[in-house]
């Protein structure tokens, strides 16, 4: 038996909370408040995922970088390739909040659009 401890991140109360787990199988979870605690801490145990936050580069604009997020939570193990992929990538100005730059992601089907958008010179 394991006991598993985490933090829920899915509101700024931080429940602390315990998964018991035999194996693969989830036995108990206890100290979330809510039952999106409950959700996240078994996702975080059997499959975690986070949303990606950086920025990519720009030609032509007001700004050479624009700020930018994965549409979808990443799984966890794909997070590395996935920020190779945006280090290597570029668009270009104008760019407008939602615009998609990249498609398909790192070969996760995941599409990484801007957070801010970017006038052209
Ligand atoms: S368990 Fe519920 S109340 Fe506690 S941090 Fe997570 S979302 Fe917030």
């Amino acid at each position: 038996m394991e006991k598993r401890e985490l933090t829920c991140i899915n509101c700024p109360m931080g429940c602390r909370i315990t998964v018991t787990m035999e194996g693969d199988d989830i036995l108990s979870v206890e100290g979330n408040t809510c039952k999106r605690g409950f959700l996240y801490a078994c996702n975080e145990v059997k499959s975690p995922v986070r949303t990606v936050t950086t920025t990519i580069k720009v030609t032509g604009g007001l700004s050479d970088r624009v700020s930018c997020k994965t549409k979808e939570a990443v799984p966890k193990d794909k997070i590395f390739e996935v920020m190779e992929v945006i280090n290597k990538a570029s668009c270009k100005a104008p760019v407008a909040i939602g615009d998609v730059l990249i498609e398909d992601c790192a070969g996760t089907g995941i599409l990484v659009v801007a957070t801010k958008a970017v006038g052209s010179v």
